[in-house]
């Protein structure tokens, strides 16, 4: 391992203030699976890294004006068991059940999934669908970015070198909706998306479908939501024939690439099935919410 300084604040404006006087020499490190990973593979020089572990702010989950709002540094762990969670975001915690191994989502944290960008994380398909939106703080302020614009390629984001990610937050989910995330990796564990997909429909009271949300991972230089597929599938009743083109449409959409985990002929074919078996899950589970 090479040597480097490790800075350890306290407090998030104690945090700020150390980004602010020596980005971008000073990378956040928060649970470190991907950041040792670099390291020790030398893919990347870090002159100072900065713990994150001990800043409160960064933790917790709460409801806030009909909002769930997570701490970037909640690990994929605790996405399995937090009651909020739960209840209004089933689609992260299914991510998470499939999520590396258990040693890995002890450490491993939603914000440094989505800083990370790669176009397989697998919280962004959930988070995409779900309309969220990301919390980026610097010693100038708070601004909140949609999670559809946040990352824009491979390991890219908006995310400037002086600004921390505090949280994540999305919309509580409307009533009569549902959704799912599937991800097909090489094993049944432990293993890196292939592909993935997440959806997330709702009904209005006549039944047809009133809003649709496809996202897609590990097929293009970022995880993207599959426009021309949702489009196709609001105002209509969600059977068979309008799930099926919905599927041909999201595997259109797509521009995966020929790797050591699947060809991009695989990777579109398996769009199709992912998008259809989840808008069929989807559009049979929908019952009106209390
Ligand atoms: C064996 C193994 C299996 C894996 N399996 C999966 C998998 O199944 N699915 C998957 O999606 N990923 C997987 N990963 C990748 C990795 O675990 C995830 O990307 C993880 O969520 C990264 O979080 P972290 O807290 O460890 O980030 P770190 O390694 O600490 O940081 C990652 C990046 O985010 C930045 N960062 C972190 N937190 C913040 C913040 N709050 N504000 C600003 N910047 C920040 C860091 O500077 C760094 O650039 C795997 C990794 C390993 C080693």
């Amino acid at each position: 391992m090479p040597e480097f300084d490790l800075l350890m604040p306290q407090t998030l404006p104690e945090a700020l203030e150390m980004l602010g006087d020596r980005a971008p020499d000073l990378t956040p490190l928060a649970g470190g699976t991907n950041v040792i990973v670099y390291m020790r593979e030398d893919r990347h020089r870090y002159k100072m890294l900065m713990d994150l572990t001990r800043l409160n702010e960064l933790h917790g989950v709460r409801r806030e004006d009909g909002h769930l709002v997570l701490g970037s540094a909640t690990t994929i762990a605790e996405l399995l068991t937090d009651p909020l969670i739960a209840e209004h975001g089933a689609l992260l915690r299914q991510a998470a059940a499939v999520f590396a191994s258990p040693l890995v989502r002890n450490r491993a944290t939603v914000g440094g999934n989505l800083v990370d960008a790669s176009p397989a994380a697998d919280t962004a398909p959930p988070l995409l669908v779900m309309n969220a939106e990301v919390e980026l703080a610097s010693q100038k302020g708070v601004r909140r970015v949609p999670m559809d614009e946040f990352m824009v390629g491979v390991n890219e984001t908006l995310r400037q070198p002086e600004e921390l990610l505090v949280s994540i937050r999305w919309p509580l989910p409307a009533t009569r909706s549902a959704g799912g995330f599937s991800k097909i990796g090489l094993r049944k564990g432990a293993v890196c998306s292939v592909v993935s997909a997440a959806v997330m429909v709702e009904k209005d009271e006549d039944g047809l479908c009133q809003s649709a949300r496809i996202a897609l991972g590990a097929v293009a230089t970022r995880p993207i939501r599959a426009y021309a597929a949702e489009e196709i599938l609001v105002g209509q009743p969600l059977k068979p024939q309008i799930i099926d083109l919905a599927g041909q449409l999201s595997a259109e959409t797509v521009k995966p690439i020929d790797d050591i985990r699947g060809s991009a002929d695989y990777r579109r074919r398996m769009v199709e099935v992912l998008v259809r078996r989840l808008l069929s899950r989807a559009a049979q589970e929908i019952v009106p919410r209390e």
